[in-house]
């Protein structure tokens, strides 16, 4: 069984429609695809109507952004009730952060002599409810400004490049909190990415778990052979369930094709376990997995 749990449809910034998402994932021969586009669920129903369709397992989830101590760290939940009101409004302040940002970085680009505007960043963003960094980078690759999203990230749009924008995020403790409360389940995106330090450390996972942490995403292209190790040692001895992914963004990422990383058949049986706990306890019904 394959089972690929972290994906980005057009929804947020991949560049695949949801349902061309699903089919590839059926064409590279996944069993089990989730769709996981920041911030928002808007992508779910095209996405399950595909791979109802289709026949594909799909797991209906998000990537939540979120601040520990400063930094930011990507949450993946899945299975959440999308309809549970404290995560709706969570996920709307969320999104309104991201729109109230482009016409910021707009500004900086502006400064520094870009002659881009924001309907520039619309004509590329129109089918994200969740727009970003990305679309601002497609824009200005399309006014022949930079070759590929990697270089407008690596001279403008990342932390610390001039035009860089920072954006509001919820509380990793708050948002697993709300994740678990919605009747889903919670893994930390990349726990250790690439440029990121070592942190939250093993400590801070174990108290995040008491929170209602499930699992840590492990395999990731963003972490060295070594980190993998080191974070599935954490999550042996946490009881923490690991998983695979391939953070694929259609063309919008290269090195992280579909089915790149994936996740192991009894650590996605522990997550569909813990979601139906979540659900039992919570009282929400979570959205059934299309099989
Ligand atoms: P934002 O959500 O607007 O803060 O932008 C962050 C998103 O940009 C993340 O989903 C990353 O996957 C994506 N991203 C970050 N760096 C790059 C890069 N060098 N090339 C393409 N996408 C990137
Ligand atoms: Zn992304
Ligand atoms: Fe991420
Ligand atoms: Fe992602």
């Amino acid at each position: 069984m394959r089972i690929d749990l972290h994906t980005h449809s057009r929804v947020s910034d991949g560049t695949d429609s949801p349902e061309e998402l699903v089919r590839a994932a059926r064409a590279v021969g996944l069993d089990v695809v989730a769709l996981t586009d920041h911030d928002t669920a808007a992508g779910w129903d095209e996405a399950a109507a595909t791979a109802h369709e289709i026949g594909i397992e799909l797991v209906r989830g998000m990537e939540i952004s979120t601040l520990h101590q400063g930094r930011s760290v990507h949450l993946l939940g899945y299975l959440p009730d999308p309809t549970y009101e404290p995560l709706d409004r969570e996920l709307r302040h969320i999104l309104d952060g991201r729109g109230q940002r482009l016409p910021m970085m707009v500004d900086r680009l502006r400064g520094l002599g870009i002659a881009i505007t924001v309907d520039d960043v619309l004509a590329v963003s129109q089918d994200a409810a969740a727009s970003g960094r990305p679309h601002v980078a497609d824009a200005l690759v399309r006014q022949g400004v930079v070759a590929d999203r990697d270089e407008a990230f690596d001279t403008l749009l990342a932390a610390g490049r001039p035009a860089y924008v920072g954006r509001y995020a919820v509380a990793l403790d708050e948002a697993i909190r709300l994740v678990t409360a919605a009747g889903g389940v919670s893994v930390i995106a990349h726990v250790w990415g690439r440029s990121r330090s070592e942190h939250p450390d093993e400590a801070e996972l174990a108290a995040l778990q008491e929170v209602g942490l499930t699992g840590l995403e492990v395999d990731h292209q963003d972490h060295a052979p070594e980190r993998r190790e080191r974070l599935r040692g954490i999550a042996r001895d946490l009881g923490l369930v690991v998983t695979g992914s391939s953070d694929y963004h259609g063309t919008g990422k290269t090195q992280h094709d579909l089915g790149i990383n994936t996740t192991a058949p009894e650590d996605y049986h522990r997550l569909l376990e813990a979601a139906a706990a979540a659900s039992a306890a919570s009282g929400r019904e979570t959205p059934e997995v299309v099989r």
